[in-house]
C-alpha cells in the first residue's frame, strides 16, 4: 500500500519545486533567482560494476546531486534502496541545501543514493558497491567540494569504507571527505545520536509553545532505524511514553509505553519491531494514526497525505525523516492546530554535528561529547525560535517560515556572489 502511494502520487521533487515555489511567492523572489535556485546545479549518474559473491558481475546505478553551494561546500547523506531515483535523490539534495541555511551553518546541499537492495546484499558485496560508487562520484566529492554523510540504508561502516577509498586515491588519509564515521578513524562525539538529539530538542520547544508537558507525553515513532530508535531512547529518557514504533514490515502499540531498548535488542535479534511480547500488532502506517500527543515519522517521505492528515491525532508532528508531509497534508494539519516542526529544522541536528566533525577533521582537533551537545541545543534552539517568530509573524505554517528563511538566506549569498561569468 505505502508503495504504491510512494510512486503514483508523490515525485518528492514536485513536492520540493512546490515547497520552493510558495516560499519564494511569498518572499516576492525574481523570476530570475527562482531559475537559479529552484533546479539542482549538479547531477552525476553513474552505471558501475560490482563482482557478486557468486562470482556474477551486476551494474548499479547510482546518483549524487548537488543543488547549491553558494553558502559552502555541499553536505548531504547517501541512501541505498531499492527504491532509489534521480527525483528523489535531487529533492534531497534541494531540502538539505534549505537546511543547512535554516540552522545557519555554511554548507550548499547535495545528496546521493544507490539503486540497490542491501538487505539482499552481503557485507562483502556492500564493500565492494561502496568503494566503486565511492570511486565513481570522486569526481566531485572531497573534503573541501561535497562531503557525504550516512542516510537510509547506509551507517558509520560505509562512511568508513568511503573515507579509505577516496584516501587510498589521494594517497593519505582524508577524514574530512565524510561525516558520521566511527570515532577510532575521525568521527565525531554525539554524530550517532546528533539527528534525534535535534528532534528532541526543537519538540520540547514546542511542547512549550502549547503548555503541554513532555513528562507523561505518548510517543509514536515511524521507522526504527538511526533517526527513529535513537529518538525512542532519547523520548523514553525525557519522561514520554513510547506507545508506537513501526519499521518496513509492521508496527507496535501499547498504550501503557514501550521499553525502547527492549524493542531494538528484539530488532536486532529478529529484524524487525514485529511480534514484539505485550504489544500490538498494527500496520505499517497505523502508527501514524495511534491516539498520542506526539509524532515523529522517522522512516521515508510522502507518508501523510491528503488521505490520512486528518487522522493524525498528535498536538506535535516533528518530521525526523526528509519529506513525510505532503503539501496538501501540511494544510490539513495547519488548519486542525497540529504543530508541525518542519524537516529542514527538525532533524537539523544530523547535518549540525556532520559539521562539527568536518571542523574537528580539518583541524585534527577533538570536542567531547559535553561541548557538542551544548552547542547543538544552541544552534537548534535559535533556529526555533527564529523560524517560530517568523511564523507568527506571517501567520502561517513552520513550513513556509523556515523555507522562506533558508531560501531567502541562499537567495543573498547568490545575488552577492553574482552570476559567473
Ligand atoms: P535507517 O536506514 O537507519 O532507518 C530507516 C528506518 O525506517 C528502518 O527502521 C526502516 O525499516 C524504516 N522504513 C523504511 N521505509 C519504511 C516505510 N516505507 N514504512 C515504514 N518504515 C520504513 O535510516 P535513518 O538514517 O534513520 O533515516 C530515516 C529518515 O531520517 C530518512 O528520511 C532520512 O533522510 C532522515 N534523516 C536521517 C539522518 C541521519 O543522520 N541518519 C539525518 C537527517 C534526516
Amino acid at each position: 500500500m505505502h508503495d504504491e502511494v510512494k510512486s503514483a502520487v508523490l515525485n518528492p521533487y514536485h513536492m520540493a519545486v512546490e515547497q520552493f515555489e510558495a516560499a519564494a511567492q511569498v518572499l516576492n523572489l525574481s523570476e530570475d533567482m527562482r531559475e537559479v535556485l529552484r533546479q539542482p546545479k549538479r547531477e552525476l549518474t553513474v552505471n558501475f560494476p560490482v563482482r557478486l559473491d557468486n562470482g556474477r558481475i551486476k551494474t548499479y546505478t547510482g546518483y549524487r546531486v548537488q543543488h547549491n553551494v553558494n553558502r559552502g561546500p555541499a553536505k548531504g547523506g547517501i541512501r541505498y534502496g531499492p527504491d532509489v531515483t534521480l527525483d528523489e535523490v535531487r529533492a534531497l539534495a534541494m531540502w538539505m541545501t534549505w537546511k543547512c541555511a535554516v540552522v545557519g551553518i555554511p554548507f550548499g546541499g547535495a545528496k546521493g543514493g544507490v539503486i540497490c537492495d542491501p538487505k539482499q546484499m552481503s557485507s562483502a558485496e556492500l564493500e565492494r558497491l561502496t568503494r566503486r560508487y565511492t570511486s565513481e562520484i570522486s569526481i566531485i566529492i572531497g573534503p573541501h567540494s561535497d562531503i557525504p554523510a550516512p542516510d537510509v540504508n547506509t551507517n558509520s561502516q560505509v562512511m568508513a569504507w568511503i573515507m579509505d577509498t577516496y584516501s587510498m586515491h589521494e594517497g593519505f588519509s582524508i577524514p574530512a571527505v565524510v561525516t558520521g564515521k566511527p570515532l577510532s578513524i575521525g568521527g565525531s562525539e554525539g554524530r550517532n545520536d546528533a539527528t534525534a538529539t535535534g528532534v528532541l530538542f526543537v519538540t520540547r520547544r514546542a511542547a512549550r509553545r502549547l503548555g503541554m508537558p513532555m513528562r507523561g507525553a505518548r510517543v509514536s515513532i515511524q521507522g526504527y532505524g538511526n533517526a527513529g530508535s535513537v529518538a525512542a531512547r532519547l523520548f523514553h529518557n525525557e519522561g514520554c511514553k513510547v506507545v508506537a514504533v513501526s519499521d518496513t514490515r509492521g508496527g507496535i502499540y501499547n498504550e501503557s509505553g514501550l521499553d525502547p531498548a527492549a524493542v531494538l535488542r528484539h530488532k536486532q535479534e529478529r529484524g524487525s519491531v514485529i511480534d514484539f511480547p505485550k504489544a500490538q500488532r498494527v500496520g505499517v502506517q497505523d502508527v501514524l494514526e495511534v491516539p498520542c500527543d506526539i509524532l515523529v515519522p522517522a522512516a521515508t517521505e510522502g507518508v501523510l497525505t491528503a488521505t490520512n492528515a486528518d487522522r493524525v491525532q498528535a498536538r506535535i508532528v516533528a518530521e525526523a525523516a526528509n519529506g513525510p508531509t505532503t503539501p496538501q497534508a501540511d494544510k490539513i494539519l495547519f488548519d486542525k492546530g497540529t504543530i508541525v516542526i518542519p524537516d529542514i529544522l527538525a532533524n537539523a541536528g544530523g547535518v549540525t554535528v556532520s559539521y562539527f566533525e568536518w571542523v574537528q577533521d580539518l583541524q585534527s582537533f577533538f570536542w567531547g561529547v559535553e561541548e557538542i551537545t551544548q552547542k547543538l541545543e544552541m544552534i537548534m534552539n535559535r533556529a526555533f525560535a527564529t523560524v517560530a517568530e517568523k511564523a507568527d509573524e506571517s501567520h502561517c505554517d513552520m513550513r513556509l517560515a523556515a523555507n522562506m528563511l533558508a531560501i531567502s538566506r541562499v537567495a543573498e549569498a547568490t545575488q552577492i556572489r553574482g552570476i559567473y561569468p
